[in-house]
């Protein structure tokens, strides 16, 4: 990666982490952990990875996204505010009645840029794989990407999909795991050992690559080895609250919002 470009993811993931501690602290609630540790591949995926077109969200032949861990609806929501999808000042309006950024992606409350409705935990990846499914059918080459968590891997619906993707011979179909080894209520091996993954994903007839998360040029490598004939499954290894040392890897920050002082302190370590 150019020097200048990872100048510029960096800068720009700093900023988009920003505006998540702004807009979850002015909601007074919302999930802070997951949405800063995900920050990086956002920013690679709407910055380097995706195609599509923020002045025309419904184009033809763009990319898709599916949220499947919907409850990190904020660092989709700066992201796509900073792609020029939308104002940013929409950004303070999160969760609040009536905006059209609420607690988990919608399809009725007109974000632009939004594919699904997404946030019941173990569907995400099912919708995906009808998307990529009907493209299939359709001789459409596009790329459907769904990202999913950890502990969300302890639904059965995920490997039921991860098991059809391979029976249809999905090969536009590519899925990414947040995996930080936490949940809402503790480690993930603690309350359902989802590991080892790689090996998992690898029987179920998946190309499976490991990358750091939070580390644009591990990233970047990942995405350049994706088997283009099979289905494909980055297992992303990310820190929870990536960027704010007192929070990462602590699941009591898996869904709480950062009151006025720990805002400031929060945005002072950051900027
Ligand atoms: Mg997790």
């Amino acid at each position: 990666m150019e020097i200048t470009d990872l100048k510029y993811l960096q800068a720009t993931s700093k900023n988009i982490r920003i505006d998540i501690i702004k807009s979850i602290s002015a909601a007074g609630s919302g999930h802070l952990g997951g949405s800063l540790g995900l920050a990086d591949i956002f920013i690679f995926l709407y910055f380097r990875f995706l195609v599509h077109n923020p002045s025309n969200p419904n184009c033809a032949m763009r990319d898709k996204l599916v949220l499947s861990i919907g409850h990190v609806a904020p660092v989709l929501y700066a992201s796509l505010a900073h792609a020029g999808y939308f104002d940013k000042q929409e950004l303070k309006n999160l969760r609040k009645t009536g905006s059209m950024l609420q607690g988990h992606p919608s399809l009725t409350s007109g974000v632009p840029g939004i594919e699904t409705a997404s946030g019941s935990l173990g569907q995400g990846l099912s919708i995906a794989i009808g998307m990529a499914l009907a493209d299939k059918c359709d001789n459409i080459s596009r790329k459907i990407v769904c990202i999913c968590g950890d502990g969300e891997l302890q639904e059965g619906q995920v490997w039921e999909a991860a098991m059809s993707a391979a029976h249809h011979k999905l090969k536009n179909i590519i899925a990414i795991i947040d995996k930080n080894n936490v949940q809402i209520d503790g480690k993930t091996a603690d309350v359902m050992n989802i590991d080892p993954l790689k090996p998992k994903w690898e029987a179920f007839g998946w190309n499976a690559i490991e990358c750091n998360g939070n580390d644009f040029e591990s990233i970047e490598s990942c995405f350049s080895n994706l088997n283009p004939n099979i289905p494909n499954v980055i297992i992303a290894n990310t820190k929870m609250g990536k960027g704010l040392a007192e929070i990462e890897n602590n699941y009591h920050w898996h869904g709480k919002a950062p009151n006025t002082e720990e805002c400031n302190r929060f945005l002072n370590i950051l900027v």
